[in-house]
């Protein structure tokens, strides 16, 4: 595959959409080039984009009698990086799209088709999907030529043994989609690549992930396949977040409904935009916040979302018969040497250990030599491992 190749690597949200720009340097192989974002989107665009050392390269900011469309904002942005190309070709873009229902275990190039069946879907992630395929759509219409790849945040997961999948519900809602879906596949797949080049063995080792975000997540993974996640049906389930609750008693928004009288909207509210560690503590859903605040309150944030780590850390190794290593990874799981320090002691019994030295220097390896398992740091990439699937769904087509 040539070389003069680039990948424009699209994270769709609400009101902004995050690009990057991967250089093709081999097969199976990228850098990136460009970061930015285009924020405001609805209201008051800006259009922001920087290089690999973070100095800028590009701003843009437009009136209110400017047309800012989402079509208008992408055909601005693949003018301005065709501009920036130094002579490379644009072959694609790469979209994270957060469901892919059921069916899709691997990304797919984007067709009509496929468009419609992705729009299916949006009742199970509202929040995100539509965002996501709105991207798309104004990327169609600013450059029809261009192919678009698909990148699901719940492929990685669709290999899970079904008991892993399924609610305790009756069939027929598991049949109609109700089901454990999992998320933040891409992060999990980049890591499962990754941790094998630090340490071969643990290639077909048992490895709880714990991607610390303000979305968090864990991930059983057993020979580079999920085995297990703590998100389920959405994006709620598990530990508990920024803002959103976790695991939760159904029972408790049966409570809500009736004692309260919250219908959907409020109770979507509160448990996506409220609770978390800013529900908790009152003060913010920010951790480097919590860990400086004198408040009692975030200091039991910190403590629940540390508990709720371990705890998990022993469901999923359960659900691989064992654990070989522990990883940490995304904001929190990359930076936050307290929390992987705390979440280290919790697991004691488990016969972690880690180095303080090492957990102050953010890894890569953080556990001490006699720690019955190794624990890592490893930093996540989801937009290379979106340009690096692109690169895979359009090499069929360059044969
Ligand atoms: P997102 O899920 O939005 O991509 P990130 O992976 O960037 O989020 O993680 C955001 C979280 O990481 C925030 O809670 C932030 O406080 C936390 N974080 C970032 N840097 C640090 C740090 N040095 N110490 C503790 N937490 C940090």
């Amino acid at each position: 595959m040539s070389t003069g190749n680039a990948i424009l690597v699209i994270n769709a949200g609400s009101s902004s959409l995050k690009f990057s720009v991967f250089r093709e340097t081999g097969r199976e192989s990228v850098a990136v080039a460009i970061n930015g974002q285009i924020s405001g989107i609805g209201t008051a665009p800006k259009f922001e984009a920087k290089d690999t050392h973070k100095r800028p390269l590009g701003e843009r900011s437009w009136g209110a009698d400017e047309p800012s469309d989402r079509t208008a904002l992408l055909s601005f942005l693949l003018d301005w990086i065709e501009g920036h190309l130094d002579g490379a070709k644009l072959v694609a873009a790469g979209h994270r799209v957060v469901h892919g229902g059921t069916r899709h275990a691997a990304p797919v190039l984007i067709t009509p088709a496929v468009m419609e069946e992705l729009e299916g879907f949006v009742p199970l992630a509202p929040l995100h999907q539509p965002h996501n395929l709105a991207a798309i759509r104004a990327l169609a219409e600013a450059h029809p030529e261009l192919p678009q790849v698909a990148c699901f945040d719940t492929a990685f997961h669709r290999g899970q043994p079904w008991q892993a999948q399924t609610f305790a519900i009756p069939r027929e809602l598991t049949e109609e989609g109700v089901r454990r879906y999992g998320f933040h596949g891409l992060s999990y797949e980049y890591i499962a690549r990754r941790l094998p080049e630090l340490a071969p063995a643990l290639g077909d080792g048992r490895v709880v992930v714990a991607h610390l975000g303000s979305g968090a997540s864990m991930c059983a993974i057993h020979a580079g396949r999920s085995v297990d996640s703590t998100m389920g049906f959405t994006a709620l389930d598990g530990l508990p977040m920024g803002t959103r609750c976790g695991t939760i008693d159904p029972g408790v928004l049966i409570y809500l409904m009736r004692q309260k009288g919250m219908g959907a909207d409020a109770i979507e509210k509160l448990l996506y935009n409220k609770s978390g560690l800013l529900g908790v503590s009152s003060v913010s859903n920010d951790m480097r916040a919590l860990l400086e605040s004198a408040d009692p309150h975030a200091a039991e944030a910190v403590e629940l979302f540390c508990f709720r780590i371990a705890k998990e850390t022993g469901a999923l190794a359960s659900s691989m018969g064992g654990i070989d290593a522990l990883v940490f990874t995304a904001g929190i799981g990359e930076r936050s040497a307290p929390v992987r320090a705390r979440v280290g002691d919790k697991l004691a019994w488990l016969g972690v250990v880690i180095d303080p030295a090492a957990n102050e220097a953010n890894g890569p390896l953080i556990s001490a030599p006699n720690s019955r398992i190794p624990v890592y740091v490893i930093p996540t990439d989801e937009e290379q491992m979106i340009a690096l699937h692109t690169q895979e769904a359009l090499d069929p087509v360059a044969a």
